[in-house]
């Protein structure tokens, strides 16, 4: 692959700093001294000065072009202005952005300040992102989080008083002492507000996180009693498509729901397979390889021909990442993995993925056993596949990872002739 603007490169930074920590976060995220703040701007700029090189020296292409760019976190919003002012001039002098890129921030509400607003909208900034999760002020407080309902519209109204109008905003369901009167309040809440694309996340409790570790061990300080069933949380992600889609946001992955030409074009090019560079914890990447530059990779670095895709991630021990100590995992995808990837990714989508598509990418060895899988979860009522295009179901989204499940593994299958 030539670097072309059709093949733009997206950024994703990533800011892991909070004010507080949410009970049910189990991100690479926490509370760090301002101190540590300015390291870590320090280290992402070195990244994203050096990723070039780093890119030539693996044998995968990095797009001068960007189309998108996303911070997230975290909280990208606590960032002082004066970090925020460097990162944005870093990326301004190590990369050509589009001039109608799609630029996205993070923010968290009530904590994004004037100065930092003013950043944003200097450099360009489109789009904005606020966690809400509720508006909900008891349940928001449960959870852990600092905001109250006027603080999120607050925000809202000046993002948009600034020019960035664009907006989405995140809901979660399954918070403590969430119901489904309380679910309903918030989604006609972010209704009401206006804004062009919402999330819709549905509360996975991890047990490393303390609302899990309380599920698990019993207590009543993160309100764990209050926790949703699963039946329940699924009864309100369905709610949430009904309503969503009545209001005109109307569903486009899994997550996401958008006004039409508001999907997120960052979010897409991961499902979409679209090369991106990742920087800062926990951050993954995605990068092709030139196919000349992959043949004489082949000798130095134990790849194989075909293994065209590159993906990196970084430590999430913010002090290893911070030492400089050896901390990003690469793996270089053979022609079976990409296959994988192109379903449970393109599956997420409703526009579902193009079997002919695939056959043309991958040829139809490893084509044919996925075809089958997919008439078996049709009939199951998991997908749809009218012979040229497979899509979840509304019962398969509420399972799709057990419908990705069956696309792993296949490959193998395939390749060494047991299909
Ligand atoms: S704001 Fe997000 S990243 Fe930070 S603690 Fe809460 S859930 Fe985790």
């Amino acid at each position: 692959m030539t670097e072309s603007r059709d093949h733009g490169l997206g950024i994703y930074i990533s800011i892991p700093f909070c004010r507080a920590k949410c009970t049910y976060c189990n991100f690479a995220s926490g509370v760090y001294a301002a101190s540590e703040h300015a390291r870590y701007v320090d280290r992402l700029i070195e990244d994203l000065t050096g990723a070039r090189a780093w890119a030539e020296s693996v044998g995968a292409v990095l797009p001068r072009y960007v189309d998108t760019v996303y911070l997230g976190g975290g909280t990208p919003s606590l960032l002082a202005p004066d970090l925020l002012i460097r990162l944005f001039a870093c990326l301004r002098s190590e990369f050509n952005l589009e001039a109608d890129a799609e630029i996205t921030m993070e923010c968290a509400p009530g904590q994004l300040g004037d100065a930092t607003l003013d950043a944003m909208t200097d450099f360009g900034v489109t789009r904005a992102s606020l966690g809400a999760q509720s508006f909900v002020d008891s349940e928001a407080r449960a959870s852990g989080r600092l905001h109250s309902r006027a603080a999120i519209e607050a925000d809202l109204h000046r993002l948009r008083a600034a020019g960035i109008g664009n907006l989405n905003v995140d809901l979660l369901a399954g918070l403590a002492g969430q119901t489904a009167a309380s679910w309903e309040e918030s989604l006609l809440a972010l209704i009401d507000s206006g804004v062009s694309h919402a999330s819709i996340y549905m509360l996975e409790v991890d047990e490393e996180s303390r609302l899990g570790r309380e599920i698990l061990r019993g207590g009543s300080r993160y309100h764990a009693a209050q926790v949703p069933g699963d039946d329940a949380i699924a009864r309100m992600y369905e709610r949430a498509i009904e309503l969503l889609e009545d209001a005109g946001l109307y569903q486009y992955e899994i997550s996401n729901f958008a006004r039409p030409g508001c999907q997120s074009r960052h979010n897409a090019r991961y499902w979409q397979r679209r090369p991106y560079l990742g920087v800062g914890l926990d951050a993954s990447s995605m990068l092709w390889s030139e196919p000349t530059l992959a043949a004489k990779a082949t000798t130095s670095r134990g790849r194989r021909f075909g293994d065209h895709v590159l993906r990196t991630t970084t430590t999430d021990d913010l002090k290893a990442f911070l030492a400089r100590a050896a901390n990003i995992e690469t793996e270089w995808l053979d022609a079976a993995r990409q296959h994988e990837e192109a379903w449970f990714l393109g599956l997420r989508m409703n526009v579902g993925v193009e079997v002919a598509a695939l056959e043309r990418e991958f040829g139809s060895q490893l084509v044919v056993p996925a075809r089958e899988t997919a008439r078996h979860l049709a009939k199951d009522g998991l997908v749809t596949f009218d012979g040229e295009s497979v899509r979840l179901t509304a019962r398969g989204r509420l399972i799709s990872n057990e419908v990705f499940q069956e696309f792993l593994q296949l490959d193998a299958a395939a390749l060494s002739g047991r299909v």
